[in-house]
């Protein structure tokens, strides 16, 4: 498959508060089309260390995409940088400057003059138009021995996505290869990465023109199946036999597939038989049910849900007893239950959640440390509870407590 080099520009990208998830796009559309990518770069806005980025991909790549920089202020160095690196010069295009002129004129808005440099384009380059910003992208077709494709999208995911699906898709698609990737995930709980291992490891030399990758999410884990062919459907025709078998070795593991949530797992299976659910939330505060409202249409099934961080709300609103909070404390099997159980009479709904723990990191008994999590769910059959040791710090207690809660919910169906 012919390589691409994606280059994501952006210092913002080099820091632990922003993810540069335009690759992550595009390197999904990329495969799809028929390209492998085998390199991605970040650099930050610096003019030097980006046309140096430039020069290297040019080198080996078959085709070159750079994403962000082509803003109008000055640390957006993409087109200059490109530029150097080709040792070309940029062009001024007047229809370019005047459409930029007419858009600002639109928002009632004087350009400044700043923007004047996003009407430059790479000698021997086209651009793309961008109806949802201001910067314009750019392909430029080789133009002597030795160069590449290069396609220049601005940074923007809801600029970037429409820009590559209207205007440079089709443009890659003679220069694709003969085989087009196509990748499967399945979506597991409740295992570890090694048990996961020791389940599938047999399967996969039976199938070596599938490549497997295991992952471990902060929330689960993932099994990729990973294929080529001519067509998506002979990849299919490869991926789904062994994709059969592993669902086979997971059983009610595999709750799911491609970006399908938990949360959005349970929703389905309760829209399906007409039911509600509330939550009583302790540890977890709210967590469970942000992860069901993040699906649409879960007013359907979702009725709301407590957050009953204190003893003396677990009382006043869900009917828990001084005297159980006492002799067990809050943290304990018979308030789960106890929570699960009022909080679906007193709602009506058809299943109710309940969730208390020591997330840490202070806190815990002996018996119960921390980490120790109490579920109980509420069932038109009646009510169970359980109790779950979780590894880790706060955050990860809390989040897997949640995950947990909707996984078991999920095994009730
Ligand atoms: P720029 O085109 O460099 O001016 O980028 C504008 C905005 O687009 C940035 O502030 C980011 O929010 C977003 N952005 C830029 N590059 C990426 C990327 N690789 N992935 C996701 N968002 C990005
Ligand atoms: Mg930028």
């Amino acid at each position: 498959m012919p390589k691409v080099e994606i280059i994501a520009v952006g210092s913002e990208l080099l820091t632990p508060e922003r993810m540069d998830t335009n690759s992550l796009w595009l390197t999904a559309q990329l495969n799809e089309l028929g390209f492998e990518v085998s390199a991605k770069t970040i650099v930050g806005d610096q003019r030097e260390r980006l046309s140096e980025a430039f020069r290297q991909a040019f080198e080996w790549a078959d085709v070159v995409i750079c994403t962000g920089g082509l803003g109008p202020t000055e640390d957006d160095v993409t087109r200059d940088s490109a530029a150097q690196a080709l040792g070309i010069s940029q062009v001024h295009h007047e229809s370019l400057w005047v459409e930029l002129q007419e858009k600002f004129a639109r928002m009632g808005r004087v350009t400044p003059a700043n923007n004047r440099r996003q009407a430059l384009v790479l000698e021997g380059a086209e651009s793309l138009p961008n109806p949802n910003g201001t910067a314009p992208g750019q392909w430029r077709d080789p133009q002597g021995p030795g160069q590449k494709p290069l396609v220049m999208l601005p940074g923007p995911p809801r600029e970037l996505k429409p820009m590559f699906l209207n205007h440079v898709l089709e443009r890659l698609r003679p220069l694709a290869g003969q085989n087009v990737l196509l990748r499967r995930i399945l979506k597991v709980f409740g295992l570890g990465e090694s048990a996961l291992d020791e389940r599938l490891a047999h399967l996969y030399p039976q199938h070596p023109e599938v490549v497997v990758t295991t992952l471990f999410t902060p929330l689960d884990l993932e099994v990729h199946l990973a294929a080529s062919a001519p067509t998506p459907e002979g990849c299919l025709e490869r991926i789904m036999p062994l994709e059969e078998k592993i669902r086979q070795e997971l059983g009610q593991y595999c709750y799911g597939q491609g970006q399908q949530s938990l949360a959005e797992v349970v929703g389905q299976l309760l829209l399906e038989r007409q039911a509600t659910l509330v939550t009583a939330e302790s540890l977890t505060g709210g967590l469970v049910a942000q992860r069901i409202t993040e699906v649409a249409g879960s007013s359907q099934y979702f009725l709301g849900g407590w957050v009953c961080y204190s003893e003396a709300f677990k009382h006043q609103q869900l009917g828990v007893s001084w005297e159980m909070l006492r002799e067990h404390g809050a943290v304990s099997e018979p308030v789960a239950y106890a929570l699960a159980m009022n909080a679906r009479q007193q709602s009506g709904a058809d299943y109710a959640l309940a969730f208390t723990g020591y997330a840490g990191p202070s806190g815990g008994t002996e018996q119960d440390p921390v980490g120790t999590v109490y579920l109980a769910v509420a069932t038109p059959a009646g009510v169970e509870t359980k109790r779950i040791q979780f590894p880790g710090d706060r955050e990860l207690v809390r989040s897997r407590a949640a995950q947990a809660g909707l996984d078991w919910l999920r095994r009730h169906f």
